[in-house]
């Protein structure tokens, strides 16, 4: 763990953005520390994972979901999950308002959208989300909050192209902010930005950053 270079990133963010700290894969002992370092929100991608922190780390920290979330894993982060950052279809969010609905609260959501190049990222089309938000199904979905979008840039070292797909999301939330959040102030997130590309990230806009190695070191799969 690297926890100067964590205040470093902290102490220079802009008051507009959020640091999320990518804890995937690592101990609870490194999410320990950096809670004692006053570090509240904290990122995983694998739910059985995050509920096995959740039971053993401070109850004030807040989870944030980032991964590709499968139906039948929602159970296990419902109760308790900050924010699902990962929603890419109309199904998925159906079933996270009914986990929503189980537990008696409103699960704040983001959008994905597939912004990169690479076909392995997951998330929407602009042409599918706007489907489901004009469909009859959404407007019936009281469990769930939509919050903003997310995305992943493309895994490169070209960082006109990362800037560029990062525009393109910053575009998206402004055509959906227009034509279906206009009024409604929880529609303000544009979670962007990870340990290679979160400067060209906030340049760009982003509200909410998602930092993992640049942190804790690197990942070991
Ligand atoms: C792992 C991960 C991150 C953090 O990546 P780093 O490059 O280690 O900062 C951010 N977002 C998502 C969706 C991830 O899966």
């Amino acid at each position: 763990m690297d926890i100067e270079k964590y205040l470093e990133i902290r102490n220079g963010l802009p008051d507009s953005v959020q640091l999320i700290a990518v804890s995937k894969f690592k101990p609870a002992e490194d999410i320990q520390t950096l809670y004692n370092e006053g570090q509240r929100a904290f990122g995983e991608n694998k739910a059985q994972e995050m509920k096995a922190k959740h039971e053993i780390l401070p109850k004030d920290i807040e989870w944030h979901f980032i991964g590709h979330l499968q139906t039948n894993k929602i159970k296990y982060i419902a109760p308790y999950v900050t924010m699902i950052h990962s929603i890419d279809s109309e199904a998925l969010l159906v079933e996270v308002d009914k986990h929503a609905r189980k537990n008696e609260r409103v699960i704040p959501c983001l959008l994905q959208f597939h912004i990169a190049e690479e076909e392995t990222k997951f998330g929407f089309s602009f042409e599918e989300c706007e489907a489901m938000l004009r469909g009859d199904v959404f407007p019936t979905l009281k469990n769930v909050k939509i919050c903003g979008v997310m995305g992943m840039a493309t895994f490169t070292e070209d960082m006109g192209q990362v800037r560029r797909e990062f525009q393109h999301l910053h575009q998206i939330f402004n055509t959906l902010k227009t034509n279906f959040f206009q009024n409604n102030d929880d529609f303000k997130e544009i979670s962007m930005g990870m340990t290679d590309d979160y400067p060209i990230a906030i340049e760009e806009g982003s509200t909410l950053i998602r930092i993992g190695s640049a942190i804790f070191g690197a990942r070991n799969y």
